[in-house]
């Protein structure tokens, strides 16, 4: 199994590269920025509990994260591996994760990190922003929150996994097709 954490900040293409990477190696996607936002357009109870963090740019509480990602490894549908995007945002999501997988007899094979400047990263989702609908991207007080929060709260998950040798960088700018031919690069070596 290819077990894959795409780890970045905010606005640094995880959801684009996340599609092209699912249906090249045919892995599980897990997105937990998309199964809340699916909750919060559903209004079920978790959405509800989600959304004024989503909306100020804050992470949601690590517990209602961690069951929620617990239910989807459950119900996976691919054999071949799981890609996990915009989770673990917390060293206390990756120990949780770590603790999930092994559970199963499984592992993570290795964080790809999409590395970007915080000017392109501010561009990025104001353009995203135009058409996204998204509260959390509309205006610079709240991007700049989630800019600061990835800082304060998810870069230290990248330390988590160069302690376990599984970091890789990724330059994040440049052409989509160039970014995924760097990942697949990283992939193909593990595989
Ligand atoms: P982004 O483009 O900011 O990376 P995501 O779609 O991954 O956006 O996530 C949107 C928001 O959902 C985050 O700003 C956060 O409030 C919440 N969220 C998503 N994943 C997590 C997580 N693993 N832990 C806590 N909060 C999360």
């Amino acid at each position: 199994m290819l077990n894959i954490v795409l780890f970045g900040p905010p606005g640094a293409g995880k959801g684009t590269q996340s599609e092209k990477i699912i249906e090249k190696y045919d892995l599980n996607h897990i997105s937990t920025g998309d199964l809340f936002r699916k909750h919060m357009g559903e209004g079920t109870s978790l959405g509800r509990m989600a959304q004024e963090y989503i909306d100020e740019g804050n992470l949601v509480p690590d517990e209602l994260v961690i069951k929620m990602v617990e239910v989807k490894i459950k119900s996976h549908h691919s054999p071949k591996g799981f890609i996990f995007d915009g989770f673990p945002r917390t060293v206390a999501q990756a120990i949780a994760l770590d603790a999930m997988l092994k559970k199963q007899g499984l592992s993570i094979t290795t964080m790809l990190a999409l590395e970007v400047e915080d000017e392109e990263l501010r561009s990025r989702i104001r353009l995203r922003g135009k058409t996204s609908g998204r509260a959390d991207d509309q205006n610079d007080e709240r991007i700049n929150n989630r800019i600061e929060t990835y800082k304060r709260e998810t870069l230290p998950v990248a330390d988590y996994y160069t302690a376990q040798s599984k970091y890789h960088g990724i330059n994040g700018t440049g052409s989509i097709d160039q970014i995924f031919n760097d990942i697949c690069m990283v992939i193909d070596l593990k595989k």
